[in-house]
């Protein structure tokens, strides 16, 4: 019987893993933890209430809430937040990680799927030009027909697969943000200020944002930046939001450490003789809003769907690319076009912030999306024509701004372009054709 290993126990190597494993399939899962309590973080994160079902598991009971909406601040304190309008029938899942990982490993493991714990993996083993497994820290050699790689944002994989395979290693700075989060004790002297949730641009687009979700016991505080920080860097950050929190108690109940998410355009080449890369490893969060979780389960059931359509159980980069093709036509390009929102927002000055908030360039219904549907039409689907004009006099204000949005419009048309020479079916020399378009044309944009 063909063996399939998993290299790290991201959600999406699961989500593969219980779909292969309930057609009869061998796989193994790997990860550095120590046991399977330890997987995932502590807190509680937010995800479109379908995604499970969508990847196959069955759905969960616990955690369904409707969706948050979400209040964005300006840098101008006299300026009004712009608030999310949400439908009353948005649901969403609102869950700790570790119920997450509970719930998708009680399934997996009554479908057959085996777990390997305390398994530190260091990199790839290649034979010829075919991924055949990896090593470990301790030197030990694990092997199978076909290496899933949920590892992660810095899978030892993906950043050491030999470069002709052609799967990018590096991720770009611009590409990635590292963000400090915890959950601090809710002081209760302040019972009048309710449970929210605000998201806060009080930097240029360069300097990154933050959030603080007020919940009944604790308020939850995120401070994000493109390049890697300090935590007392953090706290003394943390300190401009005192004024917005003053019910931010001292003690840190959860997190409290830095993290990196990737919020980029998905790889452009994903597969490889041997080897797929899903979730994280491979980029595919929302790139304005780096949620991931609903995708890499997505992206999982489409790998094990392409993994099943092997009947040969060949796993080349050909048979494997329906998966990434999958993933393109399903969610990918939308992703990849939605990053060009997310350089833009880097790119805004302080001074184009002000404009953005005090304007009515940006309502409420442009902000409206959730995680689940950020596309370039969704996001854009509010504006009426009649808008258009009105709201490029408004830009027009500011010449710079003005020519950041041209050149966002300018940028869509690119993208739109390149994404059409992306091969429907696997062609080594268009594939590779296409990604170096692509990752030259991202590229020139985070430089
Ligand atoms: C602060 C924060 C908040 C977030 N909030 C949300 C949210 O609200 N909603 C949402 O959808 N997404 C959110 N995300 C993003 C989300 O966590 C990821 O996009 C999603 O988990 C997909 O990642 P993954 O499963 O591919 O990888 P990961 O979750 O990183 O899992 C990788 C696994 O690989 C293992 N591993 C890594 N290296 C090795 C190694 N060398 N050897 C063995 N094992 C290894 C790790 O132990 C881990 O178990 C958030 C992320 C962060 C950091």
């Amino acid at each position: 019987m063909k063996k399939i290993i998993v290299a790290g126990a991201g959600h999406g190597g699961i989500a593969a893993a219980y779909n292969l494993a309930k057609k009869g399939y061998d796989v193994t899962v790997y990860d550095r933890v120590q046991k399977e309590e330890d997987l995932g973080h502590e807190w509680q994160d937010f995800f479109h209430k379908d995604a499970l079902t969508d990847s196959g598991f069955p759905a969960c009971e616990v955690g369904m809430v409707h969706r948050v909406p979400i209040s964005f601040y300006g840098p101008d304190k006299d300026v009004p937040p712009i608030g999310q309008t949400v439908k009353d029938d948005e649901f969403e899942m609102h869950m700790y990680r570790k119920d997450l990982y509970a719930h998708i490993l009680k399934y997996s493991k009554e479908a057959g799927v085996k777990f390997v714990f305390g398994c530190s993996i260091k990199k790839p083993l290649m034979l010829g030009n075919r991924v055949v497994g990896f090593e470990t820290s301790d030197g030990e050699k694990v092997i199978g027909d076909l290496v899933i790689d949920a590892c992660g944002i810095n899978s030892p994989l993906r950043t050491q697969l030999p470069s002709y395979l052609g799967v990018q290693n590096k991720f770009l700075r611009g590409e990635t943000i590292f963000v400090y989060r915890a959950y601090y004790n809710r002081l209760k002297k302040f019972p009048e200020i309710p449970n929210d949730y605000h998201v806060y641009f009080l930097n240029d687009g360069k300097d990154g944002m933050g959030w603080i979700v007020t919940n009944e016991d604790s308020v939850d505080v995120l401070i994000g930046k493109p390049s890697p920080f300090t935590k007392e860097e953090a706290l003394s950050e943390l300190e401009r939001y005192d004024e917005f929190a003053p019910h931010r108690g001292k003690k840190v109940l959860l997190g409290g450490g830095i993290y990196e998410i990737p919020v980029r355009q998905p790889l452009a080449i994903m597969v490889a003789d041997g080897y797929a890369a899903v979730g994280d490893s491979a980029a595919m969060t929302v790139p304005i809003v780096g949620s991931g979780i609903a995708n890499t389960l997505k992206a999982g059931k489409m790998l094990a769907d392409a993994v099943l359509a092997d009947k040969n159980g060949e796993y080349s980069a050909s048979t494997l690319y329906n998966y990434e093709a999958a993933y393109y036509k399903q969610l990918g390009s939308s992703l990849a076009m939605v990053d060009l929102i997310k350089i833009l927002l880097q790119n805004l000055t302080l001074e184009d912030l002000r404009l953005f908030f005090a304007s009515g360039v940006v309502t409420s219904e442009d902000l409206s999306f959730n995680s689940n549907e950020a596309s370039l039409s969704t996001i854009f689907a509010n504006i009426k024509p009649s808008d258009v004009v009105d709201r490029f006099k408004k830009v027009g204000k500011n010449k710079a701004l003005f020519k950041k949005v041209l050149t966002l419009i300018k940028n869509i048309a690119i993208l739109r372009r390149i994404m059409l020479t992306m091969p429907k079916k696997y062609n080594e020399k268009s594939l590779a054709a296409f990604a170096d378009r692509y990752n030259k044309f991202f590229a020139s944009l985070v430089k």
